[in-house]
Order: C-alpha cells, then structure tokens, then sequence
C-alpha cells in the first residue's frame, strides 16, 4: 500500500463562498434553498461504497440546524472538527470573536456525539501573517490539530508569507501548546506553487495531472491533504446571484464529472482520517513556527 492521505470534508452551504459580501449575514441565510443535507448524505454513501473514512470540518451553524446530519456523520465512523460557526475568515475577527465562534461551533458538535472536538479548519483557509494569533487561541480552546494553511492561494484567504511555507504536516508551538497543522497540498509547477487537489481545483484540474502531481508528493513522502464540499458533487449546483465570473467557474466547473472523478481516487489512494496520519508519528518532521 502506498502513503496514507487525509480525506477531508468542510461542511457547508453552497452560498458560503469566500468573499461575498451580501452572503455574510446570517439572518439571511434561511432564505436561500438548502442542499448540504442531500450532498452530504450523498458523500457519506459514496464514501461508505469505497471504505473511505474521513475527517469532515462542520460550521457550526450547520451543526445547529442539522443535529441529525452531525450523528449521522458521526455514526459513519467519521472523525469530526469544526469549520467555525458563520464561515467569516478568521482575518476579520479579533481573538475574543473568533474564541467566541470556536466555543459556539463547537458546542453544537459535542452536544450531539458527546465526545471532544479538538480539530479545526478556518472558513476559506484564513488562517494567515494576519491572523496567526488564532494559534494561540486554537491551543488555549485545547485545540490540538489544524488544517487551515493554504500556501500561495492569498486570492481564495490562504497565504503567500514564506514563514507559512510547508508541503506536510507540521508543529506549530504557541505559548499555550503545540497544534499541529496539516496544509492543504500545493506543489510546484513552473516556479509557481499550486493546489493539487480540493474543491474547484480537484474539479478543474484533469485526472491525470492530478494523478502525476500526487506522484512527485508521494516520492517526497508527503501525504495530500484532499478536501471537498458537499456542493462539489451536487450536479445541479446553485450559485448565488451576483457573484462574478470568475468566482462563478470556480463554483461550478467540473461538477458534473466530480462524483466520478471522486470514485477514480477513491479506487487509486488510500485515504484516511487526519487524525490517523497525524498520529503516525513518524510523519512528524517538525518545522516550528512560533506565533510571537
Ligand atoms: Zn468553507
């Protein structure tokens, strides 16, 4: 068998799409059709089919209106963490509001399964130069894994500061403890680094690219870090009303092979949860990044 790798899921609607400014208010969402329920249920069964258990990140608004859809995840046999409560990048918010949000979303999870929540994925990958002190919130809220880094993706919240640069899993030490923080995988191609495989970029980029970038990771021994949305593979994807082109094809293009696409590296990766490869302790070539 070859390198084990996180499959990851960030449980959300399809109107939280970074940077949209009239989609921020959360009065407003009840308004908009739901679909995260039918998608995420649709994952779960795809996942169940291949013997693929995952780690899947809920925002806590979803959390508190779907309780039944957290047990069912849980149930499943998957590990759970939270995407914070309203998807606000963590950039906007100073340490009290975002403890704040921590402490919300994460309530609606433990309330359902019972057991505690220490793994977190920031809205849009935010955590970055500017918000580098939610470290140290992250560890005093007991935190002990992130997956939030997003190197050379400043264009979707991620960063482009050279002191986030790392291909796999790393410590972060804070004053109040280590977190250890898996990034979502990039590589290097043509001096530029780019994201292998998530969201609209796993839907974009052809299979067999794909296939040959995890290639050259895997001959490095670094993991990938795959993460998807439950509005992935919804072949009928709604996009909110306004938004701009470019955020538009990034919405839609490649949902409706994405399922297939999903299947194809179901059947060629061995995929795990991101607890089960932080765990393996060999894995853990350390690279410290203090936050002060
Ligand atoms: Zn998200």
């Amino acid at each position: 068998m070859g390198i084990a790798n996180a499959f990851t899921v960030d449980v959300e609607e399809w109107f939280h799409i970074a940077g949209i400014h009239g989609l921020k208010r959360v009065s407003q969402w009840d308004r908009y059709e739901s679909r995260v329920v039918g998608n995420t249920m649709r994952l779960l069964d795809i996942m169940e089919e291949k013997d693929v258990r995952g780690t899947f990140f809920i925002l806590g608004w979803i959390a508190e209106k779907y309780p039944g859809l957290v047990k069912e995840i849980h149930k499943r046999g998957h590990e759970l963490g939270t995407h914070g409560y309203d998807h606000r990048p963590v950039y906007e918010l100073d340490a009290d509001k975002f403890r704040a949000r921590l402490r919300r979303s994460v309530k609606a999870l433990e309330d359902v399964t019972g057991e505690k929540v220490d793994k977190h994925r920031a809205p849009s990958f935010s955590i970055n130069e500017r918000s580098a002190w939610a470290f140290d919130v992250l560890a005093q809220e007991g935190f002990l894994y992130d997956s939030s880094i997003f190197f050379g993706r400043k264009d979707v919240g991620g960063t482009n500061h050279p002191l986030f640069f790392e291909r796999s899993v790393f410590g972060i030490d804070t004053p109040y403890g280590r977190v250890i923080e898996f990034p979502l995988t990039t590589t290097t191609v043509l001096c530029k680094n780019i994201p292998v495989i998530g969201g609209g970029y796993m839907r974009a980029i052809p299979l067999f690219v794909i296939k040959r970038l995890i290639k050259r990771l895997h001959k490095d021994g670094v993991p990938m870090c795959l993460y998807v949305h439950p509005s992935d593979i919804d072949k009928d994807r709604l996009v909110p009303s306004g938004v701009g082109i470019r955020k538009k094809f990034n919405a839609t293009v490649g949902v409706k092979r994405a399922e297939k696409k999903l299947r194809k590296l179901m059947d060629q990766y061995e995929f795990c949860t991101m607890g089960e490869i932080v765990d393996q302790k060999g894995l853990l070539a350390y690279k410290r990044l203090r936050t002060r």
